[in-house]
This record gives structure tokens, C-alpha cells and sequence, in this order.
């Protein structure tokens, strides 16, 4: 038989990056049938393995009859297209993991199906009295009629059953096999009845009443769901069968699409574009007609209508024939921007987003894998949707960090992005009124392309907001000893007696956050991470490490001088509520952090509350910072402005400004141009300044003069190493042994990408769940060629977010 050969990517979760790609064969019969993009089953050492073909050589460059063949295609329809598998060989190189790892980051897990090995008595083998002795276990499977799954095993003997099993396998009492659960994604249908076309019913010939009711429910309907029928006409299955035998009505499967029940769309308002946008679209239509179209960055605040360009782009796009991406971030509420998509396209629209089920995704899906999807807008994951003819991805709020996957591949979806348009020829647009300082930096650069939006469409030019700057040190000198400085005390009155609303905002939860001894100087420290525990007052007082999330009892005694002088230090939002009830117990306040945010639409629930006015303050952390239009909210409130400043993280600032800009965002979108009030405890520091003039621009250009003189990012590249061990000697160790070998070649290198390696050094956090962790980080340029080095136990993460 002629044998043809293809190479095949197969899903091990291998660390070793260049060996997960294998030459399989095929029956030349099944030329026609094999494709580029398919997910197929083959045989993997011992076991069976799902693998993807990436490439179909001519087979003159494979002889030898050595190669395994392909075992069974899981679906004929490929799942990857050729834009998609290169885009993952750049994944692979760029963030330095296997191939297989990179392709595998784009299939759906729904999809795949998972093996689990199962064990049954081996039927040639007699097994007498004195083997059941010998093996207690054999009794168990003598009773059984199926085969027994690994994971049943341990779950009912301990995880010790393992050796006992390889022992019965070797001595073939048992045989082990391995078995494929079907995916988790599946179609879902329903019943759905109508009336035969050939058959006219006389009603009358039928004297069964539950008969008739559900002829008379279909004379008018023509066919309905087999549920609703039920439903409506309390009918039974029986009467059902007996219209079916007489075929008076023929009964089908159909598919369900599952449908998130958030949205209800509404009639869609094209808007006259104001000159600004119009003059943006122009750009961007012009950078299409580039050979090597450059990326956009449409820099302008919230309510300067970028939405709306994303919108009417969309629709040329569209009219060209083309798709269009649309990511969004991974936020606590859902983006609106997914709701505005859906209102001005609602048949052209698949969703892709973190909060819907496994099975609402898997519909869209595959809405998308057969072509019946011209947008796909999403999360972060919808980038790798197997969507065809792509003419532009748009990343909206590209600054979010929800952007970057904190798992391998630990890839930035706008770095992704940026290659995906140039492989496509695609035009990519990313938006943001607070843009990365990496993107602030490409686009003055010229290597995106800079449209500013300086109008906001709705706010005239001249309604900012009324700033107060509080000093905390004065509030404390003068005996206020409660979170809210006298004069935000007064604002709030006012905006309470006016039925204005407030938003109120301390990016930290809890109550307060360092417990500790006066006496002897002792904290409380969670015992897996060695972090301070944070003091919860809800129900019963408690400590909370908010890394791992342990819980334990309050202490009233110092565990270490057994003295009685335990205080609390610092305050986070549930401390801030207790104030604030207490001055102003007529207020209706609600608060949003991770605490009171546990159920599925928690977030969701309390944003409609405060929306509707049927509470008058809102307190929270960054939560509040983003998400909807609040009309009537007149007063913000940041407790403490200084907070997120002083981190330990060269991205700590930038976070923290785009933060407060945000909120400042959120007054001023009725009637009047709202009050901010910023309390301090640092009102020299000149960011406040520019951060009242809300000139993130500004905030750009001096935190990059920062950036440059301490070699961060966009300066030069960052490659953070980690080690993570229960045993503090071998992290120590091997973080030793990595830094020497990187040291001799930071000594050999000729080009000099490599300028700096730090360390290795324990981690900010430097315990998280009892690992201890280390790291080690490179400072350069084309820092890739240096990983080789690197053992594959380390974690590596290209272009981290944060170093702590
Ligand atoms: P952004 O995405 O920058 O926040 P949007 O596109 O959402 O801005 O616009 C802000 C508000 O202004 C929205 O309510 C939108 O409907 C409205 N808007 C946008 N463009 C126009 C326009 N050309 N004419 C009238 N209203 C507009
Ligand atoms: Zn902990």
C-alpha cells in the first residue's frame, strides 16, 4: 500500500520546546481526505494522543517505514486554518514554548477529548482463592462488569493504588486500556414537531381530546418545539406517538443554539460622524491601502466616540467581504462595547467572552468554524477563533491587563494581534484613553500610527470636573480619625441633600491590612506566603491572606510576647463602610470588592442597584473604576491616591494613573460636571498635578523619562525567570546555577542584546502557597537567544506584566 506523510503537532504538555512535532504517515488512498488544520488521534509512545497537522510535505523527504500512521481523524473539517498555525510557530518562538503548546493554546479544550485509563480483570487469567488473598483488591474487580477508570481507583483506594495496578498489570491479572470521554462541547437539540405536508387532517376524525389540542396548537404554528407543545396543552408523550403513527405529524432533532440571556437588543442608531471621526476613519481606510498596513492606536477618554469608529469601520470592512475581531476586556461587568456590536449587527455577530457557559461557547464556536460569523468579538481567546478572510482586529481598552495570559503561553494579546494582522494583511486598531506606555511609545515612534480624539462627543471642552486636594497629614493633626477627610464629609452632605449619587474609591478590601503587636512589633503573616493577613469584620472577625485566600481566627493575644497591645494598621473597603455608615446612617450604600462579588452576576446586580438609584453611595476597589454609564453620579470620592503609587513594580504607576483617570471618567456624564475629591498624604507629588488636568500625555512623556533611566520597558525587553520549590535550598541552588551560566554568557555575547541580569533574588512575593518562589531577570534586547539556557522546570515569561 502506498503510504503518504504528514507532520503532526501532538498535545503533551511538554516542556522541551523543540520536540513536539512528529512525522506520521497515511494511506495514499486518503490523499484527498488529510488536511492542514485537522485534529487527529494518533499513537504517541504506549498511548494514543490528539495531534494537529501542521504541514503536508511531498513524501519523497520521509522514506522509511518506520513512521507510525495516523490512528483516526477526529473531525474532517479542519479546525485551524494556515494564517492560524503560523501565527502559533510565532507564538512558539517569540514567547519561547513548544509548538504544540502554542497550537494547542488556540483549541478550545471543549473540543478536545480527554483519556483516562481503566482497568478490568483479564478474562484468560483464573483467579483462585489464594490470589484473592495475595490481592484483596481482584475481589473488587470480580464484581465489577465495566471497566474501572484510574481516577475511580484513587478516588476509592488513595493514590497508593498505582503501584499495586502496574504489579497486576505485569503479572496480567488485569489489562489496562486507554479510553477517550467524548468532549465536553456538544451540540444540543431539542424535539421539534410539525405538521406532515401530505397530509390535510380532518380535526374532526380525531377523538382523542390531548390529540386534538396539539393538531389545533400546530394548524396555527405549522411546528413548534415538542417542550412547548407539552406545555401548553398539558398533553402527553402517549398522544404525541399516536399523531406520529398515523403520520398526521412528523417529529425532527434541531439544533439549539445556547444564547447568553444578557442581551436584548434594541433598534440600532447610525450616528453622523462628528469631523474628528470622520477624519480617523479616513486614516485608518488610508493605512489599508499600505503594502504593510502600520497599527492604529485611536488615543482619546472615554466618551470621544471611538465605539462609534470601531462601529462604522466594522461595516465597511464587512461591505469589502471581509471579518472583522473585536477584543474586549475580561471585566468584571461585561463590556458594553459587545452590546453596542450586537445592536447594529445582530445576524453577523459570534460572542466569545469569559462569562459564558462551556456550552453557549461551544455553539458560537462553531457558529464560527462554518463560516456563519462575519465579527467575533470576545475576550482575549476570541483572537484564536478559527475565523476566515480577516480584514481587521480591534482591541478596545488595549491597556487592560486582562490582555495578558498568565499561563504558557504567557503571550499579550496586542503583541499577538500585531503579528496576526501582518500575516492576514490585516488593519489593527487599538483604543484607549490610557494606552500602555510600550504602545504610547510605538505610536510616537511612528511604528503605529497615532490618531488622537481630542473632542469628547457629548462634554464641552470646558466642564471638567471641580478638583479638591485634601491633605491627610492636616485631617490627622486636627483629630479626624475617620477615613473621610471634613471637607469630602461636607461634599458628600451636599450630594445627599441634592439626591446626587457617589462613588467612593480604596483599591484595597478588608478591613484593615496589617495586624500587628505595638508591644514587640510582631504581624500577623500568612503562614503558606509570608505576606501581612488582612482583618475581615463581616460575620465573625477573621484574617485573610489575600494571595491564597486562607482564613484564620482573629488574634487578641501577640502569639510571640503574649502581650495584649494587638492593633490594626491601614483600612480597606469594609472599614470604609463602617465609617461611612456610621456619619451618614440615613445613606443607602452598597460596596463592590472582591468580597461581596462572589456569586455569578454579583457585579451585575450591584452596578443595575446603583444605576437605578436605589442606593445613594457605591464604595469599591478598581472594580467601580470601570464599567457603565453612571449618570447621576456627582461625587467621587479616592480616599487615598498615594496607594498604588509606591509598589515595588516598574508598572505600579502606570497602573495606578490610568486607575484614577478612569475614575475620574466616571462624574461629569449628566447634567453637571461633578466634584472629584483627592485625599493625599502626599500633595507634593507632581503626578496629582497632571492627574488633575487629566493629561495622560503628559503622565506618558515624564513616566517614560522614569522608565529610561531605570532600563524598563519600552527602553529595553524584560524576560522574567522563575523557580518555584517547597524547598527554599533547591530554589536557592538552582536559581545560583541558572545566574552563573547566564553570567558567562552576558560575558561572551558579542552584540551586547543582553545589558543587565538581576538577581537571582526571592520574589517580592516570595512565598505563594507554601512554593517558595525566585527569579531572575533579563534586561535586553532579543533575549530569546540567551533561553536555551534555561532548565525546563523554570517558568518563562516574555515581557512580563508585573515583576512582583
Ligand atoms: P468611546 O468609545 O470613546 O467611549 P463612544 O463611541 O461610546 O465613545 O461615544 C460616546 C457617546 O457619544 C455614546 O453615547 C455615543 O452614542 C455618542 N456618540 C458617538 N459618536 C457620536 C456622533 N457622531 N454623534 C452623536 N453621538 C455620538
Ligand atoms: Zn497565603
Amino acid at each position: 500500500m502506498e503510504k503518504k506523510y504528514c507532520q503532526i503537532v501532538v498535545n503533551t504538555k511538554t516542556k522541551n520546546i523543540d520536540n513536539d512535532s512528529f512525522t506520521y504517515s497515511y494511506p495514499a488512498s486518503q490523499q484527498s481526505i488529510i488536511k492542514i488544520g485537522q485534529l487527529v488521534l494518533v499513537p504517541f509512545g504506549r498511548r494514543l494522543i490528539q495531534g494537529i497537522i501542521i504541514d503536508l510535505p511531498s513524501s519523497s523527504l520521509f522514506p522509511g517505514n518506520k513512521t507510525k500512521s495516523i490512528k483516526d481523524i477526529i473531525y474532517l473539517q479542519p479546525i485551524l486554518n494556515k494564517y492560524q498555525i503560523a501565527l502559533a510557530r510565532y507564538i512558539s518562538s517569540y514567547y519561547f514554548c513548544s509548538l504544540g503548546r502554542a497550537i494547542f493554546a488556540m483549541i478550545p479544550s471543549f473540543i478536545l477529548q480527554s483519556s483516562v485509563n481503566t482497568y478490568q480483570l483479564d478474562q484468560r487469567k483464573k483467579i483462585n482463592q489464594n490470589d484473592q488473598t495475595k490481592y484483596p483488591i481482584l475481589s473488587f474487580f470480580l464484581e465489577q462488569t465495566q471497566p474501572i477508570s484510574e481516577h475511580d481507583l484513587i478516588k476509592k483506594y488513595g493514590s497508593m493504588v498505582k503501584k499495586q495496578l502496574t504489579l497486576l498489570v505485569k503479572f496480567k491479572y488485569l489489562i489496562k486500556q486507554q479510553q477517550f470521554l467524548p468532549p465536553v462541547g456538544q451540540k444540543k437539540y431539542q424535539e421539534v414537531i410539525f405538521l406532515n405536508p401530505n397530509f390535510s387532517p380532518k380535526i374532526t376524525t380525531i377523538k382523542s381530546k390531548p390529540q386534538k389540542a396539539i393538531l389545533e396548537y400546530l394548524l396555527y404554528r405549522r411546528s413548534a418545539p415538542w417542550a412547548t407543545i407539552k406545555n401548553q396543552t398539558s398533553a402527553s408523550r402517549s398522544a404525541l406517538v399516536a399523531l406520529i403513527k398515523k403520520e398526521i405529524v412528523l417529529s425532527k432533532k434541531e439544533q439549539i443554539i445556547r444564547l447568553p440571556q444578557i442581551f436584548s437588543p434594541k433598534n440600532p442608531m447610525i450616528l453622523k460622524l462628528t469631523d474628528e471621526q470622520t477624519k480617523a476613519i479616513r486614516e485608518i481606510e488610508k493605512q489599508q491601502q499600505n503594502q504593510s498596513p502600520k497599527p492604529i492606536l485611536l488615543f482619546g477618554r472615554t466618551g470621544s466616540g471611538k465605539t462609534e469608529i470601531y462601529l462604522q469601520m466594522t461595516e465597511k470592512i464587512l461591505a469589502q467581504g471581509k471579518t472583522v475581531i473585536v477584543l474586549v476586556p475580561e471585566i468584571a461587568l461585561l463590556p458594553q462595547t459587545i452590546l453596542r456590536f450586537l445592536e447594529r449587527f445582530p445576524d453577523q455577530i459570534a460572542i466569545y467572552h469569559s462569562h459564558m457557559s462551556v456550552g453557549e461557547r461551544y455553539d458560537q464556536w462553531s457558529k464560527i468554524l462554518q463560516g456563519e460569523a462575519k465579527i467575533v468579538i470576545g475576550s482575549r481567546s476570541a483572537l484564536f477563533t478559527p475565523i476566515n478572510n480577516l480584514g481587521l482586529i480591534i482591541i478596545d481598552e488595549e491597556h487592560e491587563f486582562s490582555y495578558k495570559q498568565d499561563m504558557t503561553p504567557r503571550y499579550h494579546a496586542v503583541d499577538v494581534a500585531s503579528h496576526y494582522a501582518k500575516l492576514t494583511r490585516s488593519i489593527l486598531v487599538l483604543g484607549s484613553a490610557t494606552p500602555r506606555l510600550e504602545t504610547f511609545w510605538r505610536a510616537k515612534k511612528g511604528v503605529y500610527q497615532l490618531i488622537k480624539l481630542d473632542k469628547s462627543v457629548k462634554r464641552r471642552d470646558n466642564e471638567k470636573p471641580q478638583f479638591y486636594q485634601l491633605d491627610l497629614r492636616d485631617e490627622y493633626a486636627a483629630g479626624n480619625k475617620s477615613l473621610l477627610s471634613y471637607s469630602l464629609q461636607l461634599g458628600i452632605k451636599e450630594a445627599l441633600t441634592q439626591k446626587k449619587q457617589i462613588l467612593l474609591f480604596l483599591n484595597r478590601r478588608g478591613h484593615a491590612t496589617y495586624v500587628f503587636c505595638r508591644e514587640c512589633g510582631y504581624v500577623a503573616n500568612c503562614q503558606n506566603c509570608q505576606i501581612p493577613l488582612t482583618y475581615h469584620s463581616d460575620q465573625s472577625n477573621y484574617l485573610v491572606c489575600h494571595h491564597c485566600g486562607l482564613k484564620q481566627a482573629n488574634i487578641h493575644n501577640c502569639p510571640q510576647c503574649s502581650g495584649q497591645a494587638i492593633r490594626y494598621y491601614g483600612a480597606g473597603t469594609q472599614k470604609l463602610f463602617q465609617d461611612v455608615s456610621f456619619l451618614f446612617p440615613a445613606a443607602k450604600i452598597l460596596r463592590m470588592d472582591h468580597d461581596t462579588t462572589r456569586g455569578k452576576d454579583a457585579h451585575q446586580k450591584i452596578f443595575a442597584d446603583f444605576r437605578a438609584h436605589r442606593a445613594d453611595i457605591l464604595i469599591g476597589t478598581q472594580m467601580i473604576a470601570k464599567g457603565w454609564d453612571l449618570p447621576n453620579v456627582d461625587l467621587v470620592g479616592i480616599i487615598n491616591a498615594d496607594a498604588g503609587f509606591n509598589l515595588p513594580d516598574f508598572r505600579s504607576t502606570e497602573r495606578n494613573f490610568a486607575l484614577l483617570l478612569q475614575l475620574i471618567g466616571r462624574v461629569g456624564r449628566g447634567q453637571t460636571p461633578g466634584k472629584v475629591y483627592l485625599q493625599t498624604f502626599d500633595p507634593e507629588n507632581p503626578l496629582l498635578e497632571i492627574l488633575i488636568r487629566e493629561d495622560y500625555q503628559l503622565f506618558a512623556f515624564s513616566e517614560l523619562i522614569e522608565r529610561q533611566k531605570g532600563l524598563f520597558p519600552p527602553f529595553v525587553d524584560l524576560v522574567r525567570l522563575t523557580y518555584e520549590s517547597t524547598n527554599l535550598n533547591q530554589c536557592q541552588v538552582q536559581a545560583l546555577n541558572l545566574f552563573k551560566s547566564l553570567n558567562q554568557a552576558f560575558h561572551r555575547q558579542k552584540k551586547q542584546d543582553l545589558k543587565a541580569i538581576l538577581g537571582p533574588a526571592p520574589a517580592f512575593l516570595s512565598r505563594i502557597n507554601n512554593k517558595y518562589r525566585w527569579h531572575i531577570i533579563l534586561k535586553g534586547q532579543h533575549l530569546q537567544s540567551f533561553l536555551h539556557l534555561v532548565p525546563p522546570n523554570w517558568t518563562i515569561d516574555i515581557d512580563p506584566y508585573s515583576l512582583l
